[in-house]
């Protein structure tokens, strides 16, 4: 069963004027299409065919196919989930409380999430990760790599923003610091809440 490029949830100028159509329609329809049918490529009629996309990327990231296109594939897939129209403000509950407690406020972390992502050198991501017991911890990754491949934190992204240029460029040019300004408004915390409950069980 070969990998399918996830439908979104919203249209593509549902997160104007924070994230352009344009942008949005070139971003899943152009770029992790393509991740998808590239990585279908690397696996078709070899042993990794049929195997989940994590047991991929925890076990394959030393094949620079997997690791660039299985990549691509899982961390587009997350973050169109992680924003949705009307986003933005600030998590509830025990997301919130545990945000406080690693990073003293939600605005102390959201600082600490912008610096990773400003200072990530050309292409990759920055996320928010869970490890055991519940811990938050932020960093960021090159390229399409990825907290769960070898290299990686080993916690479970929960948020990723994606800074690569071609998220941001057609509407914020070379300011990726205003594109992360920007993209606070479209977070969609209920569901980041919700990665957070599945992957600390809190
Ligand atoms: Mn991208």
């Amino acid at each position: 069963m070969a990998f399918e490029l996830p439908e979104l949830e919203y249209e593509y100028d549902a997160l104007e004027p924070h994230i352009d159509a344009l942008t949005m329609e070139i971003h899943h329809s152009k770029h992790h299409a393509g991740y998808t049918s590239n990585l279908n490529a690397a696996i078709e009629g070899t042993s990794m065919e049929g195997l989940g996309i994590e047991e991929l990327l925890s076990n394959h990231s030393d094949n620079n196919a997997i690791r660039n296109n299985g990549g691509g594939f899982w961390n587009h897939r997350l973050f169109w989930t992680v924003m949705c129209p009307n986003g933005g403000g600030r998590p509830e509950g025990v997301l919130a409380s545990a945000i406080d407690e690693e990073f003293g406020s939600f605005e102390s972390f959201q600082q600490s999430f912008a610096t990773a992502a400003m200072t990530r050198f050309g292409s990759g991501w920055a996320w928010l990760c869970v490890k055991d017991g519940g811990k938050l911890c932020i960093c960021s990754s090159p390229n399409q790599d990825n907290p769960l491949m070898e290299g990686g934190c080993g916690g479970q992204p929960i948020l990723g923003l994606d800074v690569w240029e071609h998220a941001y460029y057609k509407k914020f040019g070379p300011g990726r610091a205003n594109y992360i300004d920007s993209w606070w408004n479209v977070v969609d915390w209920p569901q980041v809440s919700a990665y957070y409950a599945a992957a600390s069980g809190n």
